[in-house]
């Protein structure tokens, strides 16, 4: 599924098949699923499949007269081979589906008929651990308690899960680059999972080569821990190339650097290590090369963070005129690190632009949008 997924975004990925042995072993998968699933679904029940990894789920629900809907939030807005194979692959489910629902037009493909295409982008949840307001002073408390920030070890790192319930960050990052970094120094974030397209390396690159020596900042790539994240193989090789090229910078860069590995043992503790990264920073970036969506940079806005973003996929969506810095080209580090040190340098503009990211996120992006839009989706299913 991971090579769907890079495929659909326009890469090769890993460059393997996606052939009649990949089929078997999909359906075959699929078909253990179904066998679970179909005890929950009722005659009435629409049931809302994601992404290509459950689209093979279809014919058989359909067959059972389930309606099914089909939420895909990947795609790219132009096809190549790579979005030919993939879609190619998934095109014998897609007739099973009554709805499709994209974050974007552009990204459906021909075969779906236009009255069954809904564009619903997704949302945040500003009252999830991940969005939840954070205290200035627990948001110092969890950096010092992950280990990024220095400073003593805070008595308490407290946050409110998402049904209300108070808890407390516990566990350390894994933070590769020694001692914990300045907690006065205005720090540049990517939050992203380890995967080539998020183009972690990119940031790594951009920031040591254009925005040290020109601003007094750090930099912090934060991503998943390696291994959590189950239908994601690549991200041990991806934090490899992360860490040599780490390795591989002078002293001076490397003691402003700091690569960021959460756990993911309590999914909400590491929301709140998000939440608190995110607010701590000065700057946040999403230099994906390619992107569906991107909730990251919804989550940053929302914050009221300045973000400088690709413009590519769903970015360009949520980043309206004033409310962030689009780059034009993704693999242009020139540009990346401009704007960057830009805003690092007008910390007045970050604020104003974070202010109107924030109010732009409040109407287009929370759930109440969503779950109307869902709403209109969903009865005009039931009434069909
Ligand atoms: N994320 C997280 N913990 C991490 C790294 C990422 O919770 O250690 C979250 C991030 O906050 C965002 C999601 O993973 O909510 C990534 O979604 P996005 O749309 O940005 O990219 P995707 O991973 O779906 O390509």
């Amino acid at each position: 599924t991971k090579r769907i997924h890079n495929r659909l975004h326009g890469a090769s990925g890993d460059g393997g098949p996606l052939g009649r042995t990949e089929r078997d072993h999909y359906e075959a998968i699929l078909a253990a699923t179904e066998a679970q699933l179909v005890r929950y679904v009722g005659p009435q029940d629409i049931v809302v499949l994601h992404d290509p990894q459950t689209l093979g789920l279809a014919p058989a629900l359909a067959a059972r007269g389930r309606r099914v809907v089909w939420r895909c939030h990947v795609g790219t807005d132009a096809s190549n081979e790579a979005t030919d194979e993939a879609w190619a692959f998934l095109d014998p489910y897609l007739a099973s589906c009554d709805a499709f629902v994209f974050s974007r037009a552009s990204y459906a493909p021909a075969a779906v008929p236009g009255d069954r295409l809904w564009v619903i982008p997704p949302s945040i949840d500003p009252l999830s651990a991940k969005n939840r307001e954070l205290p200035a002073p627990d948001v110092a408390a969890v950096l010092r308690r992950i280990g990024l920030h220095d400073g003593p070890a805070p008595e308490r790192a407290p946050f409110v899960r998402g049904d209300g319930s108070a808890a407390e960050v516990r566990r350390h990052a894994t933070v590769l680059g020694g001692e914990p970094l300045p907690a006065g120094m205005p720090l540049v974030v990517q939050v992203s999972r380890w995967d080539h397209l998020k183009d972690m390396a990119g940031v790594l690159a951009g920031f040591a080569t254009g925005v040290l020596g020109r601003a007094e900042a750090a930099l912090a790539l934060v991503g998943p821990a390696v291994g959590e994240v189950a239908d994601d193989p690549e991200s041990a090789v991806v934090l490899g190339e992360c860490t040599a090229a780490w390795r591989a910078l002078p002293a001076a860069a490397r003691a402003r650097i700091r690569l960021v590995s959460l756990p993911m043992d309590d999914v909400e503790e590491n929301a709140a290590m998000v939440n608190a990264v995110q607010r701590s920073a000065a700057v946040v970036v999403q230099k994906s090369l390619a992107e569906g969506f991107g909730l990251t940079v919804a989550e940053a806005m929302w914050k009221a963070r300045p973000v400088v973003a690709s413009a590519v996929g769903g970015i360009v969506d949520q980043v309206a005129p004033g409310t962030g810095i689009l780059l034009d080209d993704p693999a242009d580090l020139d540009a990346f690190a401009d704007a960057v040190a830009g805003v690092l340098a007008t910390p007045d503009r970050g604020a104003a632009m974070g202010r109107r990211a924030h109010g732009h996120v409040r109407d287009g992006f929370l759930g109440d949008r969503h779950l109307m839009r869902y709403g209109r989706l969903l009865e005009t299913l039931a009434g069909s």
